[in-house]
């Protein structure tokens, strides 16, 4: 079902009144975790205003540690909520359990993160709503298996699947994962499906996000999907990689001028 040769034409996934593929550029913004009721508010306005089409932030977090801050859960799906009734700003928030489901009902995309992308209890469960998914390339996979694992969403009788190339595992260490650029064109001719990168997770460097981006969208990329702090030197989680909503505007201002040039 994702495979081009049986679809020939671009997947356009509608998000409310958005649309991630046929030639729009997705911005999903915001901070790595929903924190605080002030954070989430301070930022869903900041990233709004500087032209992002979706706010992100979790609320259920896949930390690798299980010490480290696990996120706020269904409460911080209710600060995402708020955050989306005063800015208009669609949801996209992680889902790591398909018993959890019940949360997330009224959520505008979910996500499922690279650890989960062959959970395939949650991906067939994900096949059976028909909320839009972004489903994350895990760690280690090809683009085989990125594909098999969309299918296993689509098979179920969900069409509405957008595929996000975070970087993977390579033997360097100086940048926490390596954005593989290549997944993008490769993708876009083996699938109808959208394609987005994420800058922040492959880098893991806050200097790496605006190349990084950039690349991806020249590459072809239908987006983005970046985290955006208001306060990254305290952030429970991910802080050397979130960008400050004063960086992430000049992003969108470059994003606009190379997305204007595809
Ligand atoms: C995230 O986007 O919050 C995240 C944990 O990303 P990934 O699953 O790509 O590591
Ligand atoms: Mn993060």
């Amino acid at each position: 079902k994702a495979n081009r040769k049986f679809h020939p034409e671009d997947t356009v996934v509608k998000v409310g009144n958005t649309q991630v593929g046929g030639g729009n550029l997705t911005v999903m913004a915001g901070p790595c975790s929903v924190e605080s009721r002030e954070q989430i508010l301070a930022v869903a306005h900041a990233v709004k205003a500087a032209g992002a089409t979706m706010l992100r932030g979790g609320a259920f977090k896949p930390r690798t540690s299980p010490y480290s801050f696990q996120g706020m859960g269904p409460q911080g799906l209710d600060l995402l909520r708020e955050a989306k009734e005063e800015t208009g700003l669609p949801i996209v928030t992680e889902i790591m359990d398909p018993n959890d489901l019940k949360y997330f009902r009224d959520i505008d995309v979910l996500q499922v993160g690279a650890r989960n992308m062959q959970n395939f209890d949650l991906l067939k469960a994900l096949g059976k709503t028909d909320q839009p998914i972004l489903l994350k390339r895990g760690l280690s996979a090809t683009y085989e298996e990125l594909l098999m694992s969309a299918e296993y969403i689509m098979s179920e009788g969900n069409p509405n699947v957008i595929l996000c190339e975070r970087g993977i595992r390579t033997f360097e260490t100086y940048t926490r994962n390596t954005l593989d650029v290549a997944a993008v064109p490769v993708l876009r001719k083996l699938t109808h499906l959208p394609i987005i990168i994420d800058p922040s997770h492959s880098g893991g460097r806050r200097e790496l996000v605006v190349p990084l981006s950039l690349a991806g969208i020249a590459a072809g990329a239908d987006g983005i999907e970046v985290e955006v702090h208001n306060d990254p030197a305290h952030a429970l989680s991910d802080g050397p990689q979130q960008l400050l909503p004063e960086a992430f505007e000049v992003l969108m201002a470059q994003l606009k001028t190379v997305h204007a040039a595809v």
